[in-house]
């Protein structure tokens, strides 16, 4: 059953003690009602909620025609032509909405980030998609993962000079694909330390124009506006019609009761999830595409195809709580200690540990294939249908009445 125009304003155990939660549902009247569900899955995605930054000087540049947005809200190009445009961000969206300014016959483009980072072109060194490079478990086994042994901790030691060089002979090739040095954008961090969902893929067309000066980068944030300039944290003063702030979403499930969201987010933003879907503390309650990655349609419908076994009590792997809450330290040491960039995103990212996460929900799920075999399938990115198959091999999954 759908229901339309209907927003989750709150949820709460239910009160007559039976399992499940009372949702507090709004229309779009704003008109609240109280409704019991036996089980309740969370899929509200991680952006859809924009941040916001409000700096000193915005009432009055805002007063003298200026204009503010969030990147989401551009969505036409007529509101860069003919404008000094300012993005603040140094994501995918701040490159893709630089060069649609400068495409749509922007005055001025100047795009405002903290640092230079390593992004990846669509196809490397001209010639290979990126997925067939980055994606492959050829790729991701040269990353350390969660919970490994003595034996393997060994091995990748042996190995570290030859992977050392992959990544130096990948930084290279980067480096002199896109012209980083000619454009003064070489990142100071190691392509590998920060191998995760923010690693951006290079908007076509963005270095050259930050090369030929069409864009002007500047290292730093916003510090305030005056008049109509903003003024960066460095001191450097850009005039400004448009600023478009590129920063990202809100995580976050504001609708859960605080006692909840505290079991659910440590106070470090660390998200307590076991297998990225559920909390052993947050009874009848699972979340879908918080698993995200660069592939995150493929993740949640693995997700709800593990979470409904997982509800009903049918995964062939059936966690108990203490697992559940052992596996969760274990991944929190491993994205706190072993390997920082993982934390990114509340540790929600599944990059670039896509198949080492999907072979856990194949293996939790109990299909009889698991992945591609021979060495081809070390070689091939992520394939949908692919899972397709792998979820038909499971045992029947009938939803208990
Ligand atoms: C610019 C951009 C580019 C992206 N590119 C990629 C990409 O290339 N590949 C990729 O895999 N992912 C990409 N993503 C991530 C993308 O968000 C996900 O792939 C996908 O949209 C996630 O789907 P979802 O259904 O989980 O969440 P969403 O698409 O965010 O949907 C969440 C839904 O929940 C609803 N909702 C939220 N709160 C409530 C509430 N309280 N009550 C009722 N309803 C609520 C929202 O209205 C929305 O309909 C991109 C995201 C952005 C912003």
């Amino acid at each position: 059953m759908l229901r339309l125009n209907t927003a989750v304003a709150g949820m709460a155990r239910r009160a007559d003690g039976k399992p499940g939660w009372t949702l507090a549902l709004a229309n779009k009247d704003g008109a609240t009602t109280n409704e019991d569900f036996d089980f309740v899955a969370v899929c509200t995605g991680q952006f859809n909620e924009p941040r916001e930054l409000h700096c000193r000087g915005e009432g009055s540049f805002l007063d003298q025609g200026g204009q503010i947005l969030h990147s989401s809200k551009y969505g036409d190009p007529k509101l860069a032509k003919g404008r000094r445009v300012v993005v603040l961000g140094g994501s995918k969206s701040a490159t893709d909405i630089a060069v649609n300014a400068v495409k749509s016959g922007a005055r001025e483009v100047t795009i405002v980030m903290r640092e230079p980072v390593w992004r990846i072109p669509y196809f490397i060194g001209g010639l290979v998609n990126f997925k067939r490079i980055l994606y492959i478990r050829a790729q991701e086994e040269m990353f350390p993962g969660w919970g490994i042994g003595a034996m393997s901790r060994l091995a990748y030691r042996l190995t570290a000079p030859l992977v050392w060089a992959n990544w130096r002979g990948l930084e290279s090739l980067l480096k002199a694909q896109l012209k980083l040095g000619k454009c003064k954008m070489v990142p100071k961090e190691r392509i590998e330390d920060g191998v995760n969902c923010s690693v951006p893929i290079a908007t076509p067309g963005f270095y050259p124009m930050v090369a030929d000066g069409r864009i002007k980068a500047v290292f730093g944030t916003f510090d305030h506006y005056e008049g109509d300039s903003i003024v960066m944290s460095g001191g450097e003063r850009i005039g400004a019609d448009v600023a478009v702030l590129a920063i990202g979403y809100k995580l976050g499930v504001p609708f859960l009761p605080e006692a909840y969201q505290q079991k659910l987010v440590d106070a470090d933003g660390q998200y307590r999830l076991y297998r990225l879907i559920a909390n052993p503390d947050l009874p009848d309650l699972g979340f879908v595409g918080f698993n995200s990655s660069f592939c995150t349609v493929l993740c949640a419908d693995l997700a709800a195809n593990w979470l409904v076994r997982y509800a009903d009590g049918q995964l062939k792997n059936q966690p108990t709580q203490r697992e559940m809450r052992d596996n969760i330290e274990m991944m929190l040491h491993f994205k706190r200690v072993e390997r920082p960039a993982a934390g990114v995103y509340g540790g929600l990212c599944v990059a670039p540990y896509h198949y080492r996460h999907f072979d856990e929900l194949m293996a939790d799920i109990g299909t009889k294939t698991q992945k591609r075999g021979g060495l081809a399938g070390h070689f091939q990115p992520p394939d949908a249908d692919a899972y397709a198959k792998f979820l038909a091999s499971a045992p029947e999954y009938r939803a208990a009445v």
